[in-house]
């Protein structure tokens, strides 16, 4: 399954809890705002990026599948 991640930044607050979450997904940039590891908007099937989306406190991780699906926090 190929999924895409987006990260809404001007709603994320830098709680961090996505990049505590997922390591090999997101991480902070140096103002704290989330990002998404080069090379890893796919999930790089890592099965935690569904669950950083949950832990993010604001909802600011959109996780989209292929079938179009969309899945929130
Ligand atoms: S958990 Fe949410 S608010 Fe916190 S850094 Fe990640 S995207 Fe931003």
């Amino acid at each position: 399954m190929t999924i895409d991640i987006a990260i809404d930044k001007d709603v994320c607050i830098g709680a961090g809890q996505c990049a505590l979450t997922a390591p090999s997904v997101f991480t902070q940039d140096d103002d704290g705002f989330s990002e998404v590891l080069p090379g890893r908007a796919d999930g790089d099937g890592d099965p935690l990026v569904r669950e950083a989306a949950r832990a993010c406190p604001v909802g600011a991780i959109t996780v989209t599948e292929s079938g179009g699906h969309l899945s929130r926090t």
